[in-house]
């Protein structure tokens, strides 16, 4: 019962062109992590591939054959994603590592999983890659979750993007909670206070767009406000984390200000929720993060939020707050009430 990394050397072989934030670089920060926390003690599995009848619960079967027919090609799917001969297998073991570290979670094999992979998941839709990602590695993983018995899964997303293709997935379905803070407005354009999914799925997407220049106080706000009330009210089966790491200071992308320890109290808010709710069942996947040194600290942080014992959140006070957190947490609360107490 403890918290198990799930990775492959083999995320480094997803290609993408000269210049592209999203390189194999990062996988050697993954690489290094990994090893470092094997050197610990801590369990490393490498990951098996998706199945198509895994793929199949959230992308349609003509999408399926698109990818698959990028094997062994250098293609461009969108103006931001690119695959290279390898990249259809490395994205297929990148929705198994989530996959993976949902079925030893839910089996209580281990309380907690972190899958440590590229490319990420959350811009991919149904029938679309998109925002460097190919399949939507957490969406699988919670759908999965739902068909292994799980009656209500929490999806948490702190990437400093929004996750648009994890909302179009869940958006009508009360069984899976989205959550999102986000940098507002910005790509991919999604992400207003006022989506909060449609039909029978109505108040289970909640969204937390920030203002561009949001710190560590703007975070915790939305957290202890919104992020952590919503989810332990939803009473989740398993809590997933789409863990972008994005919003640091120090990303070339994002346009926040979150600090390295930030990272580790967001990860333990949701393990402390995950703790009394499920029993600490918590499965984390890697998103963005595209300034290596701040993915790797910050990734290490939010592990070790994972790993030993249960700490209270450490949020470091930056001593100002952009203001403009007060208002976002303002709208949100305005948009799910009558869903949600907060
Ligand atoms: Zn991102």
């Amino acid at each position: 019962m403890s918290l198990i990394l799930i990775h492959t050397d083999r995320f480094a072989e997803h290609q993408t062109p000269p210049g592209h934030p999203e390189r194999p670089e990062r996988a050697e920060v993954l690489d290094a992590i990994a090893g470092r926390w094997r050197g610990r003690g801590t369990e490393v599995v490498a990951p098996r591939e998706a199945t198509r009848e895994q793929l199949l619960r959230v992308h349609d079967a003509d999408y399926l054959r698109r990818i698959a027919e990028t094997a062994g090609r250098a293609t461009a799917l969108d103006p931001d994603t690119y695959t290279s001969p390898e990249s259809y297998e490395v994205a297929l073991l990148a929705a198994g590592a989530c996959v993976d570290g949902v079925e030893r979670v839910m089996s209580s094999a281990h309380r907690a999983a972190f899958a440590l992979v590229r490319p990420p998941g959350h811009h991919a839709e149904r029938t679309r890659a998109m925002g460097f990602c190919l399949f939507n590695n957490v969406a699988v993983a919670a759908a999965h979750a739902r068909a292994l018995g799980a009656r209500r899964v929490a999806i948490v997303d702190f990437d400093v993007h929004h996750g648009n293709g994890t909302q179009h997935i869940f958006e009508a379905d009360p069984t899976v909670l989205y959550v999102s803070t986000h940098q507002y407005p910005y790509y991919p354009g999604t992400g207003a206070a006022e989506e909060i999914g449609r039909d029978g799925g109505r108040g289970f997407t909640v969204n937390l767009p920030l203002e561009v220049g949001a710190v560590d106080d703007d975070y915790q706000l939305a957290f202890t406000r919104i992020v952590v009330p919503v989810v332990r009210q939803f009473e989740p089966d398993l809590v997933i984390v789409s863990a972008g790491f994005d919003a640091h200071e120090r990303d070339p992308l994002g346009g926040m200000r979150v600090t390295t320890p930030a990272f580790a109290a967001m990860t333990r808010e949701l393990r402390a929720v995950a703790d009394d709710c499920c029993r600490g069942r918590l499965v984390a996947a890697v998103e963005g993060g595209y300034d290596l040194q701040a993915l790797g600290t910050s990734l290490d942080g939010a592990i070790d939020a994972l790993a030993g014992d249960v700490q209270p959140a450490a949020w470091p006070s930056s001593g100002i707050r952009s203001s403009r957190g007060d208002e976002a947490v303002a709208a949100t609360s305005a948009a799910i009430r009558g869903f949600w107490n907060v």
